[in-house]
C-alpha cells in the first residue's frame, strides 16, 4: 500500500479523500490555492503546498505545479478527486511517467472514454446498449442530411470531446439541420479544441441512470448498482438516489453484469461510471466516467462498501477483495447537493458563513468542508456539501432527509436548502419516477418569491 498520496482537489471532495486516506494509514498532501490556504483539510493534512493563486487555470489546472508538489513532499500516488484534472488524459500520462500513480484508469482509457464517439464504439462492442446515432458527422452537409433522416428526427448533435452538460443542440427538421452544424461545430472548437461532432437519437423525455464499477488491474470487474440522477438543471444533477425507482433486479443485473464485462474487455482499472439514458424500460448509454463521482455515497450507503478506499486498493495494484455475488445492496439512500447559491434564480453566493449547524441522527451522513466562519470563495464551484440520507426504504429515506435539511443552517450566504426542501414535498417526485426535464419545468412555473 501507499505511503503517502497527494489529493490534487479542494473542497468536500478533498477531505472524503483525505478521510479515506488516514483510516487506511496513508499520509496525505494537500494542495491549495491562495484562495483556500485557511481551509481545515489542508490544515488537517499532513503536509499541504500552495500550488498557486486562486484562479483554478493557475493552481488546480496547474499540472507541472502539481507535479512538482509531488516531487517536494514525496508522494507515491496523487488522487485526482472529480473536476479539475480528474478525466484528464495528458494530466494521468504525466503522473505516471514522472514516477507516480495515478489514482484512476490508464491515460489510454481515459483518452478512448473522454471522446465519446470512440466511447461509444467501444461499448457497443462490448455489447453495451447505446443510443441510436451516428460516428463522427462528415463535413458535407447532404452525407450529413442522409445519415440523420436515417436516425430520424429529433436528433441531438454533441460535441464528441464535450463534458459538463456543453456542446450539444436538439435538432427537431432537417431545415434546421445545416445551421445547428455549423454552430455547434464552432462551439465545440472553442470550448474544447475539437470539432468533431455526432449525432443521436434525441429522447424525449427519459430518466437519467448511471450504474457504479469497479475493476482491478487484473481483469476483475464488479458493478455496484445504479444511480437515479435525474433531477438536473442546465445538466447538472443537485439530487441522487439509489437505487432507481422501478427498475426490475434482472433488468439491473442484465445492465450491471454489461458494464462490468465492458471493464474487463477494455482493461478498465479503478472506479467508474457508465451513464444511460432510460425510456420506455430500455438503457441507452450516453457517456463513461473514468473517476469518482460526486454522488458516490449513495451507492456506498446501500453497498457497505468504500468506494474511495476501494480505488486506492486497486490503484495500488491489488486484486478486488469482493467478487460479484458478495455485492448486496440494502434499502435506499437519497443526496442532496448543498450549493452556495439562490435556490430559484441559481446565481452563485459566495461569501462568508456567520452561522453553521449540521444535522444529526440515524442514517445521515454529512460531507461537507465549510465550518463557522469559513470564507465561500467565489472562484470555484458553488458546492459547499452533500448531505446523504439512508433508510431501509426510499419513505425512511426521505422522511430522514426533510428532518436533516430542516435542521441544518447555512447563515451568511444563499443555499439551495429551500429547493431541495420544496423538492423532497413534491408530490411528483414522492410519487416517482420523474425525467430528466423534471426539475427544469419546475423551476420555470415556479411563483418566485421575492
Ligand atoms: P456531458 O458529458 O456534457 O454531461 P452527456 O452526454 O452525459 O453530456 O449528456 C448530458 C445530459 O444531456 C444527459 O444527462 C441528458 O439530460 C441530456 N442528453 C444527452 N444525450 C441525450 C439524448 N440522446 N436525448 C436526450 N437527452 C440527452
Amino acid at each position: 500500500m501507499f505511503e503517502k498520496i497527494l489529493i490534487a482537489n479542494r473542497g468536500e471532495i478533498a477531505l472524503r479523500i483525505q478521510r479515506a486516506c488516514r483510516e487506511m494509514g496513508i499520509k496525505t498532501v494537500a494542495v491549495h490555492s491562495q484562495a483556500d490556504a485557511d481551509a481545515k483539510y489542508v490544515k488537517l493534512a499532513d503536509e499541504s503546498v500552495c500550488i498557486g493563486p486562486a484562479p483554478s487555470a493557475q493552481s488546480y489546472l496547474n499540472i507541472p505545479a502539481i507535479i512538482s508538489a509531488a516531487e517536494v513532499t514525496d508522494a507515491e500516488a496523487i488522487h485526482p478527486g472529480y473536476g479539475f484534472l480528474a478525466e484528464n488524459a495528458d494530466f494521468a500520462e504525466r503522473v505516471e511517467k514522472s514516477g507516480f500513480v495515478f489514482i484512476g484508469p490508464r491515460p489510454e482509457t481515459i483518452r478512448i472514454m473522454g471522446d465519446k464517439v470512440s466511447a461509444k464504439n467501444a461499448m457497443r462492442k462490448a455489447g453495451v446498449p447505446c443510443v441510436p446515432g451516428s460516428g463522427a458527422l462528415p463535413d458535407c452537409h447532404e452525407e450529413v442530411r442522409a445519415i440523420v433522416r436515417a436516425i430520424g428526427y429529433p436528433i441531438i448533435i454533441k460535441a464528441a470531446a464535450g463534458g459538463g452538460g456543453r456542446g450539444m443542440r436538439v435538432v427537431h427538421t432537417e431545415a434546421a439541420l445545416s445551421n445547428a452544424l455549423v454552430i455547434t461545430r464552432n462551439e465545440a472548437q472553442a470550448a474544447f479544441g475539437n470539432p468533431t461532432v455526432y449525432a443521436e437519437k434525441y429522447l424525449e423525455n427519459p430518466r437519467h441512470i448511471e450504474f457504479q464499477v469497479l475493476a482491478d488491474e487484473h481483469r476483475n470487474a464488479i458493478y455496484i448498482g445504479e444511480r437515479e440522477c435525474s433531477m438536473q438543471r442546465r445538466h447538472q444533477k443537485i439530487l441522487e438516489e439509489a437505487p432507481a425507482l422501478g427498475i426490475p433486479p434482472r433488468l439491473r443485473d442484465r445492465i450491471g453484469t454489461r458494464c462490468a464485462d465492458a471493464c474487463r474487455r477494455i482493461g478498465y482499472r479503478g472506479v467508474g461510471t457508465f451513464e444511460f439514458l432510460f425510456e420506455r424500460n430500455e438503457f441507452y448509454f450516453i457517456e463513461m466516467n473514468t473517476r469518482l463521482q460526486v454522488e458516490h455515497p449513495v451507492t456506498e450507503a446501500i453497498s457497505g462498501i468504500d468506494l474511495v478506499q476501494a480505488q486506492i486498493r486497486v490503484a495500488a495494484g491489488e486484486k478486488l477483495s469482493i467478487r460479484q455475488r458478495d455485492v448486496v445492496l440494502r434499502g435506499h439512500a437519497i443526496e442532496c447537493r448543498i450549493n452556495a447559491e439562490d435556490p430559484y434564480k441559481l446565481t452563485p453566493s459566495a461569501g462568508r458563513i456567520t452561522q453553521y449547524h449540521t444535522p444529526g441522527g440515524p442514517g445521515i451522513r454529512v460531507d461537507s468542508h465549510v465550518y463557522n466562519n469559513y470564507m465561500v470563495p467565489p472562484y470555484y464551484d458553488s458546492l459547499i456539501g452533500k448531505v446523504i440520507a439512508y433508510g431501509d426504504n426510499r419513505d425512511q429515506a426521505i422522511a430522514r432527509m426533510r428532518i436533516a435539511l430542516s435542521e441544518m443552517v447555512v447563515g451568511g450566504i444563499s443555499t439551495n436548502i429551500p429547493l431541495h426542501l420544496d423538492l423532497l414535498s413534491d408530490a411528483a417526485f414522492l410519487n416517482g419516477p420523474i425525467g430528466i426535464h423534471f426539475l427544469e419545468q419546475k423551476l420555470a412555473n415556479y411563483n418566485k418569491p421575492g
